[in-house]
């Protein structure tokens, strides 16, 4: 098997079909936010024309093998500007599937602003796996994830995520870490605990620099998260720790995803139909974009053939003690670190040594039990979205 999990006949020449594929649709480039930090390029109006989604899902689903899953994501800019154009390819999809005999799951990763009648319908589809993305309180949340006038957009997400509460849609929030709000990290979980959140992914600002204290911060501010959260994780999920308790309690690990395939078993078409590994990669989509993968979403029947990357090499973590434990495999995170898509840097290996030795530390103050804990019973290998 290679790294998405797909059969291969023989070394370099890779035909099968995958278990599983990962086809991510950025259905625009706009946004009607400006978040400071926002790293998918400029905003403006392109907004993916149906004949490249429909194009991009009969591919990928030609893409998976009898019995398997499509894995159907939504990314932008704000992917809820183009809800008709959403509620349409899952309705295409639904179809397209059912009569292929491939299951479907999809999801989509929204600022939580828009939430006119469609951008409500799609949100709340019981098969919607939905997130939206709140950076906490006020201070942090309305620091960066602004309007074009400046104006914090707190009021209407908070307001989106208790409508989604009350309507009894399970969400999860996306909130992102850096260096500025750093410190405010275990006020803001508890922020979003009070709100009714159950489930938060943090998502490391990797698009910036860390220098100064950045790390120490960060390392106490893990450090005080995991406190206040040990005695609540039966209620409220944090990706980082319930990755690293999973692991440490023994849990089973379970290929859950078709992500972080990055070319094997996933695949980004932008709105020009442009083919990228990974949709945090897009950007502006320039025609020379050095990630871009040849070829695009109208061009062949299928993604059986796209080139394939290595995963983290050896030479980049030989003789680490938990080497084996360690989640720096994303490729997209160590290329946008090093340039390399098999070298995780410097922050990457700091996060991950500070969330096992912290999350060992609060194990054994007396965390429950993987199997007493329905949070940690299982690793999820996800990734967050911003
Ligand atoms: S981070 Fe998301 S919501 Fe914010 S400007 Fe970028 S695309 Fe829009
Ligand atoms: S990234 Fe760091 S912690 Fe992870 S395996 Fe490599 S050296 Fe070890």
């Amino acid at each position: 098997m290679d790294s998405g999990g797909r059969k291969t006949e023989s070394e370099g020449r890779k035909t099968a079909k995958y278990e599983r594929f990962g086809l991510t649709l950025v259905v625009n480039h706009a946004c009607n936010l400006r978040c400071s930090y926002c790293y998918t390029g400029a905003k403006f109006n392109r907004p993916m024309p149906d004949a490249v989604g429909d194009r991009a899902i009969d591919r990928a689903i030609n893409s998976v093998e009898a019995g398997g899953e499509l894995e159907l994501g939504f990314f932008g800019g704000e992917p809820m500007l183009e809800a008709d154009r959403i509620e349409r390819w899952i309705g295409r999809a639904r179809e397209r599937c059912r009569a292929a005999g491939r299951g479907l799951t999809f999801g989509l990763t929204t600022n939580g602003t828009l939430s006119g009648e469609i951008a409500w319908r799609v949100m709340t589809d019981p098969g919607m796996e939905l997130a939206i993305s709140c950076d906490g309180g006020l201070q942090s949340h309305d620091q960066h994830r602004v309007f074009p006038d400046g104006r914090g957009s707190l009021a209407l997400v908070t307001d989106t995520m208790r409508q989604l509460r009350t309507a009894g849609k399970p969400f999860r929030t996306v909130l992102v870490v850096r260096p500025d709000t750093v410190t405010g990290l275990p006020e803001n979980l508890s922020w979003l605990r009070d709100v009714g959140v159950e489930m938060v992914d943090l998502s490391l600002d990797l698009w910036t620099d860390w220098g100064g204290l950045d790390l120490e911060n960060l390392r106490q501010a893990i450090r005080d998260s995991i406190r206040d959260w040990r005695g609540r994780c039966h209620e409220f999920g944090v990706n980082w720790f319930n990755e690293k308790l999973g692991r440490l309690a023994g849990a089973r690990v379970r290929k859950e995803t078709a992500r972080c395939g990055f070319g094997a078993g996933e695949i980004a078409v932008a709105p020009s139909g442009r083919l990228y590994p990974c949709e945090r990669l897009v950007g502006d989509d320039t025609a020379n974009s050095p990630v871009r993968l040849p070829g695009t979403a109208l061009e062949g029947s299928d993604f059986l053939s796209i080139r394939t990357f290595p995963g983290r090499s050896e030479a980049a973590c030989s003789g680490c003690a938990i080497e084996s434990e360690c989640s720096t495999t994303c490729r997209c995170s160590n290329y946008v670190r090093t340039g390399d898509v098999s070298r995780p840097d410097g922050l990457l290996c700091f996060l991950d040594r500070t969330l096992f030795r912290e999350t060992l530390a609060a194990l054994a103050d007396g965390l429950p039990r993987s199997s007493e804990n329905p949070q940690t019973s299982e690793i999820h290998e996800e990734r967050s979205q911003q």
